[in-house]
């Protein structure tokens, strides 16, 4: 059997399911083609996000799929010094990500979009008008392929090994995020605890070339803890993929890189890309010019390629700290005058206000601890 659309959308997370409610709710018809059983499994998303971003792009999380509300985040040094950022001011939510995407999937379906679950899209060939794919038992033709795949398609370069459990413990804070780094055992990344209830948390870690189980269960050495759930999966940190529409095809979500390189938090960098690259398509699909699609690039990139720079920027001076730098980084960041101006300013755009709250002073006493090119060209920005 075959049918016709205008989008087939490979993947059925957050960016395949906003671009697919964004395009239907614009006209166009549209097939999303998710290869799980069930939209939202397995999960494998930690559901830290900032209300602010998601309602902004049109996807406010209804009160049943937020799990908690994060009043503060505390970051830990390798020698365990800390400071705590108040972040009751920022919006901050941990979702149930599978009951999240279920929901956009809902928004999607009475937008008018098809949502098929239990079927791979197979691989696109190119036709005169369009591209043709075969989706389970259905060969598919559409005007343009959405790549929604995820980190299966994200670029290679960027790409960490993380692991994470969900679990129940005692000494869990129920409204506090908590950030542990340490070159050595979590090298360009860190460990986390993201409370989603009381005692209940979910814990991760993530480094280049660890193994990331073993660095968790090193972490949790000692803390009294019953495990409830493991997952493995990739984290990806590399920054936007400069292809974002190629012929035939338009990527969204991690698949084109829209994921924050600092914490590679993707959920509303996703859904964004996703809701311009749908807006910009289902106008060159109704206008017949597939030249207006280059309004995609431009317009996410006028909202968020200065932070992408800037974050990954940041990476680069992080990536090349050991724990020494870090420790010194801390002393020169963990005064109170920074720590109040973070609690104050935008959870998705961190790297641009981390640079603001450090001022060219905060830099250059970082630059007194790592004077590498990347800290020079922050201090040029600055
Ligand atoms: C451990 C972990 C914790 C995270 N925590 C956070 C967090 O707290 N906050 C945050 O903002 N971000 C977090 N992220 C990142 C966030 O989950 C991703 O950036 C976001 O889910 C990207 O959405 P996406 O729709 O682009 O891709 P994905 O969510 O990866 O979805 C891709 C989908 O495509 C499907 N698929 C792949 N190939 C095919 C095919 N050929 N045919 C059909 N279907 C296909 C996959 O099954 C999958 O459902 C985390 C990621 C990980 C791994």
């Amino acid at each position: 059997m075959s049918k016709t659309y205008d989008f087939l959308v490979a993947g059925g997370s957050i960016a395949g399911l906003a671009f697919a409610s964004e395009a239907s709710k614009r006209g166009a018809s549209v097939l999303v083609a998710e290869e799980h059983d069930e939209i939202g499994e397995p999960e494998k998303c930690d559901g830290l996000v900032s209300l602010r971003g998601l309602t902004k792009y049109g996807y406010p999380p209804g009160p049943e799929v937020i799990q908690n509300r994060i009043s503060s985040a505390v970051i830990h040094s390798p020698s365990d010094r800390h400071f705590a950022v108040n972040a009751s001011a920022l919006d901050v939510v941990v979702l149930d990500r599978s009951a999240f995407d279920k929901q956009v999937a809902a928004a999607a379906v009475s937008n008018g979009a098809e949502v098929r679950t239990g079927c791979r899209v197979g691989p696109m060939s190119q036709r005169n008008d369009g591209v043709e794919a075969r989706v389970g038992d259905l060969d598919v033709r559409a005007r343009y392929l959405v790549d929604a795949t995820g980190p299966a398609s994200s670029p290679r370069r960027g790409i960490l090994p993380a692991a994470k459990y969900e679990l129940e413990g005692e000494w869990v804070r129920e409204h506090v995020v908590e950030v542990y780094l340490d070159a050595a055992k979590y090298p360009g990344f860190f460990a986390w605890v993201i409370p989603f209830g009381r005692h209940r948390a979910k814990v991760g870690a993530a480094g280049y070339g660890v193994s990331p189980f073993r660095a968790l269960d090193d972490f949790l050495r000692g803390k009294n803890c019953r495990v409830l759930r493991k997952v493995s999966a990739p984290i990806y940190v590399g920054g936007p993929s400069p292809r974002f529409v190629e012929p035939g095809r338009i990527f969204v979500g991690e698949s084109a890189g829209q994921v924050k390189p600092t914490t590679a938090g993707g959920i509303m960098t996703s859904i964004a890309g996703a809701v311009i690259a749908a807006k910009w398509a289902a106008r060159s699909v109704q206008d017949g010019d597939p030249a207006l699609l280059a309004g995609y690039r431009k317009e996410w990139g006028a909202v968020f390629l200065k932070e992408m720079k800037t974050m990954l920027r940041l990476r680069g001076v992080f990536e090349k700290l050991s724990n020494k730098d870090l420790e010194a980084v801390f002393s020169a960041m963990g005064t109170p005058k920074l720590v109040l101006k973070l609690s104050q300013t935008d959870f998705d755009f961190h790297g641009s206000a981390l640079l603001g709250a450090l001022g060219m002073p905060g830099l250059l006493r970082v630059a007194r601890v790592v004077a590498s090119a990347e800290v020079r060209s922050l201090l040029m920005e600055g």
